[in-house]
């Protein structure tokens, strides 16, 4: 007998999806509201169980960098896994080294300390403000409103929206937060408690929202005057996302003191690893080794296997070019958007390079399923909007498909 998993890999057949829907229903945590149920994907392409092929603009949630199946991860998998899969970090091992050096060359003096999601890297800057602060009795963190940060406990304390406190409470204390892109806001919440400010270069989950380089300037600024640490979270708005190493770089352009700006930690996670598990921290030269033995650790962050496929994901995304890419599709993709403005669903278009949204009257909880039956993946988020979060090898014909689509359907 064909097990009711294998019949969904095999039968491919439209009543899969029903007996796998049933198996969640019974077996699953239903912390999600869940739709397809997706058996393949190749490129920025995903099929269902009835065969029924989409354009992947979702990327799983700004994780498959790449897009799928990229045959260069598949070999450095293979390649690495028949070589050492796991070793412990009371070992050394070539891919963690290698990869925190090119992170370090990518980003600017530091360290790296590796986990596995962007909540557990964000923790890790949580713990290095209080711990750098710590004598001098500072442990507040400042966030913004509608920020996102992660589901830890801390995380959901770090995050500027209330929905994802809701009955969690009593709350870790040491968090408070301020309106983005308010740099009077920041400085008036700054008191002797405060050990650092942690920012999203673009708030995500918040519908993609780019900060000012105003603000990013002038947090630099105030954290220094105070003797606080200024910390970002790239975990969704990093990693070549914005056609730079960093949204910083995206957002500093072309501006004065933009080329000097450098913050003292950034989280990184999600597309790091084109699809596998990993999550990095970057830590700024005058703190780099404010973490000894027995302050900090992980059992599996950093293991051979996560290094090495993120470092290929980095090798591929140079030797392809694909920042350029990401630059050239992102504005084909913004230009297309904005075409749509006049329509009278359309609200307004954000962002760049591969992490767009736009601001739309319709519920982007109504509208995404509308757009995933005619063939698009793409992701809700705050604000009213609805983002793409495409691989970094999207094609412009793949750009313009997405368009059509959602032409049509607004
Ligand atoms: C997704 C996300 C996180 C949480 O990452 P996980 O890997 O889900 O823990 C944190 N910060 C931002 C900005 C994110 O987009």
């Amino acid at each position: 007998m064909v097990s009711q998993v294998e019949c969904v890999v095999e039968c491919s057949k439209a009543d899969a999806a029903v007996e796998m829907q049933g198996l969640y229903e019974k077996f699953v945590v239903p912390s999600y509201r869940r739709t397809l149920t997706l058996t393949r994907g190749e490129g920025s392409y995903v099929w269902d169980t009835s065969g029924k092929r989409y354009l992947d603009m979702g990327g799983g949630i700004a994780v498959n960098s790449l897009g799928h199946a990229h045959p260069a991860i598949l070999s450095t998998l293979q390649k690495q896994a028949s070589r050492l899969i796991h070793v412990s970090n009371l070992y050394y091992n070539e891919p963690q080294a290698l990869l925190a050096k090119k992170l370090v060359e990518l980003t600017g003096p530091g360290k790296v300390f590796f986990c596995n999601s962007g909540a557990e890297a964000n923790e890790a800057l949580y713990k290095l403000a209080r711990r750098v602060g710590h004598d001098q009795g500072r442990y507040e963190v400042i966030t913004t409103i509608n920020s996102f940060h992660g589901r830890t406990l801390a995380g959901i304390a770090a995050t500027g929206q209330e929905k994802v406190k809701k009955s969690f409470e009593p709350l870790m204390p040491g968090f408070i937060h301020v309106p983005y892109n308010d740099l009077a806001a920041a400085e008036k919440a700054i008191g002797p408690k405060t050990a650092a400010i942690l920012v999203e270069g673009v708030q995500g989950e918040g519908g993609i929202i780019p900060a000012t380089p105003e603000y990013l300037l002038g947090l630099r600024e105030l954290t220094r005057k105070h003797g606080i640490l200024l910390l970002m979270d790239s975990v969704q708005c990093g990693f070549f996302r914005s056609g730079y190493f960093q949204s910083y770089e995206r957002i500093l352009e072309n501006h004065p003191g933009g080329k000097d700006f450098l913050p003292d930690g950034i989280s990184m996670a999600k597309a790091l690893g084109g699809g596998f598990p990993i999550g990095a921290v970057w830590i700024g030269q005058p703190y780099q080794d404010v973490f000894q033995p027995g302050s900090h650790g992980t059992t599996f962050g950093g293991t051979p296997l996560a290094c090495a496929v993120a470092l290929e994901v980095i090798s591929v995304i140079e030797r392809e070019k694909l920042v350029d890419n990401i630059r050239r599709q992102g504005d084909r993709l913004i230009a297309g958007l904005k075409n749509l403005s006049g329509r009278e669903n359309f609200v307004s278009v954000r962002g760049f390079g591969a992490i767009v949204g736009f601001q739309t009257k319709i519920d982007p909880l109504i509208l995404t399923p509308q757009l995933a039956g005619e063939g698009l993946l793409v992701i809700p988020s705050g604000n009213n909007s609805v983002r793409f979060l495409p691989p970094y090898n999207i094609t412009a014909q793949q750009i313009d498909e997405a368009l059509a689509i959602v032409q049509k359907v607004i």
